[in-house]
């Protein structure tokens, strides 16, 4: 018997044979996330029910030092829940209770396998919400979102998952099952729930999450603007932020993402408008209508040609469905496509897209925009067709926008995580010291490095590079930030 037949069996006495995939061609359910273009096949595939499951599993891996992969809804875009070849992906999916709702302390405490919305599901009876809100929220797992920090369209007002999740129970790469975090937003010592949080799955397998929830706000105004050009969309949306207000939410889709959207949820948005912009206010009524005011103005102020105001929920769900649509909605447009995520200063927002558009056009590949604005936060589509041999070519100018990103003063990612896509372009933005120093973190936690091993971090083998000298980061060579 071989060592992976030799755990499968250790696996099956912890979690029950049904507990345990090998067989080939169930496997190959788990061989890639929502980064399509890279594909292994697991060795085994498990799926524990408890927390107590998962630190016998994670143990099992670690006595035959085995290397494991957590798994949420395999929704990630980089490539962050790709399998190690002879390794295990640990599935979360049977993990999806929510264990308790307290409308007196606002917060929740749900198992890693619960989905986004159904948290926020769970706390509409009280009033209260789960504010992070990815696109992918019908689906996607808080597991899989405390372990990219993710984001959505609300996170512009309301933080990022980092900023609502209170204490997490974890299992070490070891197979300990720890706590992390506490009930206060301060606890003393260092931040080890921070450092989970958005670790992408290296540090930990994460078992429960302690959620913040917020009160449901007062009113909701939303409306939908159509512009002239994605510029001077993007530049309504600096205006706004100048004008000191700052909304719940600013999205861009440019003409081709619309276009995408319609063809899939027809939301009713104009298409033949180079840009649209959506942008939700909330809070106090008074506080509202009057912000809602100087919104409008700002883009009058910048040229929109049309604004449609959501009369009632029912509108404003609309405008919403044809937002959250846009990623899922390009296969209508393409028959393949990555998903860039990189951020840009916001007043550097106009360059950049200018800039994507003539990258495209030099590499003669569309490329589709959709984006957190009021973050700064790009996903810019790369469409292509496989068949047409233009894969590497559209690699090649998603990882070159990614880039373009860093050299603008932001980052490599705003919300999708590192993952495999990226890893090898972190040298890109930090120097050689700044890289042993994380690896140096993760290996405290995982000195074997068996937990979700070749991801956020490049390594000689994936990525043949030759540590170059240090480059400052733009934003430091303009004064801005300092290395300590
Ligand atoms: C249509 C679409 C729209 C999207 N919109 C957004 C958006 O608006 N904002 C945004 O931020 N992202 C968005 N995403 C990306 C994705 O949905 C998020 O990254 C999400 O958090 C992934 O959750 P998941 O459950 O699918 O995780 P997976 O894809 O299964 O895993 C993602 C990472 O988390 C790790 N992981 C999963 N569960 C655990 C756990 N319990 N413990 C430790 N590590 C774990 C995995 O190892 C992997 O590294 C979108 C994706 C799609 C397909």
């Amino acid at each position: 018997m071989n060592a992976i037949e030799h755990l499968r069996d250790t696996l099956r006495a912890i979690v029950g044979p049904a507990g345990v995939i090998s067989e080939p061609t169930e496997l190959r359910t788990y061989e890639c996330d929502g980064l399509a273009g890279y594909r292994v096949t697991p060795a085994l595939v498990v799926l524990p029910s408890s927390s107590a499951e998962v630190a016998e599993v994670v143990a099992a891996c670690h006595r035959a030092q085995i290397p494991f992969v957590a798994r949420g809804a395999g929704t990630g875009l980089s490539g962050g829940a790709l399998p190690v070849a002879d390794g295990v992906v640990v599935s979360l999916q049977r993990m999806r209770a929510v264990l308790e709702v307290d409308p007196t302390n606002h917060r929740a405490v749900v198992e890693p396998g619960v989905t986004n919305l159904a948290i926020s599901q769970a706390a509409s009876a009280y009033d209260l919400y789960y504010a992070p809100d990815p696109s992918s929220q019908q689906v996607c797992t808080i597991g899989g979102n405390v372990a990219e920090n993710s984001g959505g369209a609300h996170c512009l007002k309301y933080g990022f998952t980092t900023h609502h999740v209170l204490a997490l129970e974890a299992v070490l790469p070891d197979g300990t099952l720890v706590w992390l975090g506490g009930d206060s937003p301060e606890v003393a010592g260092p931040d080890l729930r921070g450092l989970v949080v958005g670790s992408e799955g290296t540090l930990a397998v994460v078992t429960k999450v302690v959620v913040r929830l917020l009160r449901k706000p007062e009113t909701v105004r939303t409306l939908l603007a159509d512009f002239p050009s994605i510029e001077q969309a993007a530049d309504t949306v600096t205006g706004i932020i100048a004008a000191g207000v700052v909304p719940a939410a600013m999205e861009i889709m440019d003409q081709l993402a619309i276009e995408a959207s319609e063809a899939a949820v027809g939301a009713g948005y104009t298409l033949d408008t180079p840009a649209a912009l959506v942008i939700e206010l909330d809070g106090p009524a008074d506080e509202c209508g009057e912000l809602f005011e100087t919104v409008q103005k700002i883009c009058h102020a910048n040229g929109t040609t049309k604004i449609r105001i959501a009369a009632d929920d029912t509108e404003r769900a609309r405008i919403w469905t044809g937002r959250k649509a846009a990623f899922a909605a390009m296969g209508r447009i393409s028959p393949n496509y990555f998903v860039q995520d990189g951020v840009v200063p916001r007043t550097r927002l106009t360059e950049a897209l200018s800039t994507i558009a003539a990258m495209g056009a030099e590499a003669s590949l569309r490329v589709a925009n959709v984006f957190h604005a009021g973050d700064g936060n790009l996903h810019p589509l790369v469409l292509y067709d496989e068949s047409r041999g233009e894969h590497d070519r559209a690699e090649k100018l998603s990882k070159a926008i990614a880039e373009l990103c860093v050299d603008l003063g932001g980052s490599l990612s705003g919300e999708h995580g590192i993952g495999t896509d990226k890893a090898c372009s972190m040298p890109v933005m930090f120097g050689k010291e700044d890289l042993a120093t994380m690896d140096r973190v993760r290996r405290a936690f995982d000195p074997d490095g068996l937990c979700n091993p070749g991801k956020v971090l490049p390594t000689p083998r994936l990525c043949g590079e030759k540590p170059g000298p240090y480059r400052p980061h733009p934003l430091e060579a303009a004064g801005v930030i300092e290395r300590l």
